[in-house]
């Protein structure tokens, strides 16, 4: 794990804070005019004003090169007044875009891609699709990158299923860019804020790339969800390994599973792990995940995490550990009841917001539940956004 980052963090990429032109127009980075040291101090207070009250909060660990930390970046295309191809990220609640050329955010290598097929499409006059008008070819360009394995996954949004000069234009972007390795043209034809659309054509390489994490390797595909931070994620996992206190003998459920990323890092050390997840794309890839990483004792259920762990209450099975990772809005009454109903002996919140977090660890305390750790950990810097990891243990059990 790395080191936990004190107080005198430096900008190492030498960026100063507040200088990036885009800062107002974009509002991807709310805390940019902090230093990174002072965004930490900001989140820390942030953590400990809503969940001071449950427990000490751990200090905060940030990243000890908080740029270019993205392994997911997405464009959106268009003309701008001059017919010019620009590319870049919706105006905060509005559909205008703002171009962006560099980020200090976004993975270098998937800015620069974007930038070779900004020019490709001049080069081959094709445009930007037009909403308005259902005219036009290319809306986005997605890249997804494993910072560890190196594959670089490029999805063409176009608004027509028709791609014209495609052999040709596959055939260039490789050359210029052969870090590629594998491209997938998606077909997004409808009036959404969406990104990508329903269908999907293989265009070169598989379909997907694998990433590293830890010990395991992650099959990581257009459409399922994929932690945005890879150094940072493999903190935050190990962390909520450390708080799990598994010994090998313990039956874990895995709620808000995705891709099966946390379920399948703590199977190693436990007797079984049960996944569920809402999302039909992400159970279908963490049941390959579990196959590329030989983690024979998961299983992994498509289902409403509330209804999944009513069942099972009812049923009275029998759970030692839950680890939940529930999206912003927080976990429900129904799931919450079920946990307690369950009675495990462990719960590790996984959680993307403090406020939900201290709204349902109050549930938990009121219910038989103490909370004995909680963890902030940076995975966005220069973004308001704080991911909290909590250890909440019986009140009758030692530990
Ligand atoms: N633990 C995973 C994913 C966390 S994101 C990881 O670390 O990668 C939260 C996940 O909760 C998403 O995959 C989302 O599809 C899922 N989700 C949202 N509502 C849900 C519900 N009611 N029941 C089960 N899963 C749900």
């Amino acid at each position: 794990m790395p080191e936990k980052k004190k107080s005198n963090s430096k900008n190492k990429s030498g960026i100063k804070p507040g200088s990036c032109p885009l800062y107002k127009k974009c509002g991807g980075c709310q805390l940019q005019n902090l230093t990174y040291e002072q965004q930490l101090r900001y989140k820390q207070v942030k953590c400990i004003r809503l969940l001071g009250k449950f427990c000490r909060v751990g200090e905060i660990i940030g990243m000890e090169n908080p740029y270019h930390y993205r392994n997911k970046v997405q464009a959106a295309f268009a003309l701008d007044r001059h017919s010019n191809i620009i590319s870049g990220v919706y105006q905060s609640s509005s559909h205008k875009i703002v171009p962006v050329t560099t980020c200090m955010t976004e993975d270098e290598k998937a800015d620069e891609i974007i930038g070779t097929v900004r020019r490709l499409l001049k080069n081959f006059k094709l445009r930007p699709y037009n909403e308005d008008t259902g005219k036009g070819f290319l809306r986005h360009v997605l890249v997804k990158r494993g910072f560890r394995s190196g594959q670089v996954m490029v999805v063409l949004v176009t608004g027509t299923r028709d791609f014209p000069k495609k052999k040709d234009f596959i055939a260039t972007l490789l050359k210029i860019r052969p870090e590629i390795t594998t491209i997938v043209q998606n077909v997004n034809n409808q009036k959404t804020s969406m990104v990508l659309g329903d269908r999907s054509e293989v265009l070169f390489g598989d379909g997907c790339i694998t990433e590293n994490l830890g010990d395991f390797v992650f099959r990581i595909s257009p459409k399922a969800f994929y932690q945005i931070n890879p150094v940072q994620t493999e903190v935050l996992y190990n962390t909520a390994l450390e708080f799990a206190g598994l010994t090998g003998k313990e039956k874990v459920i895995d709620a808000y599973c995705g891709t099966g990323t946390i379920g399948i890092f703590a199977s190693p050390k436990a007797a079984r792990v049960v996944g569920v997840e809402l999302n039909p794309d992400a159970v279908k890839d963490a049941r390959v995940n579990a196959k590329l990483n030989s983690a024979e004792n998961t299983e992994f259920y498509n289902a409403d995490a509330g209804e999944f762990l009513a069942d099972a209450a009812s049923s009275n099975e029998k759970y030692d550990v839950v680890i939940m990772d529930p999206p912003r809005s927080g976990s429900t009454v129904k799931f919450l009841k079920s946990v307690v109903k369950l009675a495990p002996k462990t719960v590790v919140y996984v959680s993307c917001n403090p406020e939900t977090l201290a709204r349902d660890l109050m549930f938990l305390v009121r219910n038989g539940y103490k909370v004995k750790k909680i963890q902030p950990v940076d995975m966005f810097p220069h973004t308001n956004h704080v991911e909290c990891v909590a250890q909440i243990i019986r009140k009758n059990e030692k530990r």
